[in-house]
Parts: C-alpha cells; sequence; structure tokens
C-alpha cells in the first residue's frame, strides 16, 4: 500500500530534471516492483541526457600550496558552469536537497580519481564547515550532506566534528586572488583530539583558488593530523566564477 501510495505521488509530482527542465520519467510498474530501500535509490533528478553530459565533463587535479607545509592535492569533478551551478545554487537557497543523491555521485568520482594518487583507506573525510550563523539560517551543509553519502559508498569514515570555522567569511568567488587568502586566513580550527595521527580528506561543493582548502589544512595541520588531500564536486572556470551565487554569500 505505501509502494502504491508513493508511486502516486512520483505521477501527481512530477520530478524536472533540474538541468534541462525536462519532466523525468518514472517507469511505475519498476518503481512498484523495487525492493523498499531500492525506491529512494531509483529517484533522480538528472534525466539521462543530462547525466551523460556530466560524465563527459573533464575532471581537474589541482596542486594547492599551503605556507608550511606539503602541497594539497585536490581531485574536483565538474565544471561550475551551466545547469550544475544552478542545480547548487537550488540546492543551497532552495532547499533542494533531492539533488545530493545525484551530485555526490560525481563527488564519488572526485574520489576515485584522488584514491589513484593517495592512498584513501583510513583516512577520514571532514566536509569544510559552515560558520554556525550560516548553518543555523540554511539548515544543513551542503558538503556535508555529499560527505555522508560519499563516505557510505566507499566506507569510509565521515567526522563533521573535526574542523569549525570560526568566523564568518564572504563568498570567495567573489574576491580577487588575495582577498581569498585574507578572507579564510585563521578562518578553521581544527579538534586535536580528534585529527591527531590521521590522514585526512576535506571535502568542499566548490573549488576556486583553494584558499579555503589551504586554511583548513593548516589548521588540521597545526592539531597534528598526518596529510591533508581534498574533494570537490565542482572548479571555477576562468571567467566564469561570478554567477548565481553573486548576490548571496554562499558559506
Ligand atoms: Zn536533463
Amino acid at each position: 500500500m505505501q509502494g502504491f501510495l508513493e508511486a502516486v505521488s512520483l505521477v501527481l509530482c512530477q520530478e524536472m530534471c533540474r538541468a534541462c527542465n525536462e519532466e523525468l520519467k518514472v517507469d511505475l510498474i519498476e518503481f512498484l516492483n523495487s525492493p523498499k530501500e531500492w525506491k529512494e535509490l531509483n529517484r533522480t533528478t538528472l534525466c539521462e541526457c543530462c547525466f551523460f553530459k556530466f560524465e563527459l565533463a573533464a575532471p581537474l587535479l589541482k596542486i594547492v600550496n599551503v605556507e608550511n607545509m606539503a602541497p594539497l592535492l585536490v581531485a574536483s569533478r565538474l565544471p561550475y558552469e551551466g545547469p550544475l551551478k544552478k542545480m547548487l545554487y537550488h540546492l543551497k537557497y532552495d532547499d533542494d536537497r533531492l539533488v545530493v543523491k545525484d551530485l555526490s555521485l560525481f563527488l564519488s568520482q572526485a574520489l576515485d580519481d584522488l584514491a589513484k594518487m593517495v592512498r584513501i583507506k583510513d583516512c577520514i573525510l571532514v566536509p569544510v564547515p559552515l560558520h554556525w550563523q550560516r548553518l543555523l539560517k540554511r539548515g544543513f551543509n551542503q558538503a556535508e550532506l555529499m560527505a555522508q553519502r560519499v563516505a557510505y559508498s566507499h566506507d569510509i569514515r565521515i567526522d563533521k566534528r573535526a574542523l569549525i570555522r570560526t568566523r564568518p567569511t564572504a563568498t570567495q568567488h567573489q574576491l580577487g586572488k588575495q582577498e581569498r587568502r585574507v578572507n579564510v586566513h585563521g578562518a578553521f580550527q581544527a579538534r586535536k583530539k580528534l585529527v591527531e595521527g590521521h590522514h585526512i580528506i576535506l571535502v568542499d561543493d566548490l573549488l576556486t583558488s583553494g584558499a579555503t582548502l589551504a586554511s583548513c589544512a593548516s589548521a588540521l595541520m597545526d592539531k597534528g593530523a598526518l596529510s591533508v588531500n581534498a574533494i570537490t564536486l565542482a572548479y571555477a572556470v576562468q571567467g566564469h566564477t561570478k554567477a548565481l551565487g553573486k548576490q548571496k554569500s554562499a558559506k
């Protein structure tokens, strides 16, 4: 009965592809026959065509230099442009959390890319935290939501308490290179008992200059982390970094 009601709700509340606005096709027979735990997995926010386009996008592997420590290796999966920019905007400002499942699949691919360069087994995923005021206003941290799914799919630990953002910061992609560094310098603190002696992989939604990740890495290494690398869902494309998030602060 519950499955039937869910199917009715799928028909009545027809979801649209978040990238191209086409109606998403739902195979009701397949949906009704699938086990309970598959029902949620079967829900998607991207049509096959848009999903395929995302799959074809070029990933990025970037080295971010951090003062007084080894450089940070960052694997990022999708260019921050077009439909993806729209999806992240709706996730952050319109609470469209259904997109998290699809976006997490691409973030998982970034972790697979990182795993080709560094050993990820025994690492801890640490989502870049929001300042508590921002978290209170938004109700969730998008990096954390995605990191939870990636941790589950790769069977590795996640610790959302390892880092704290100690002060609010402006959106990085609205700032110049030097301003970005100043904006996030000293903005994070790590909890020694949670990070000491551990290899850390930072998780964020967007990579711009890498200043935020560098600041997080400094805080983690200060408290005894053995190594820090990072994955992000998206990377800013030169000349396309100022966009939908322009009017509002992202963090
Ligand atoms: Zn589409």
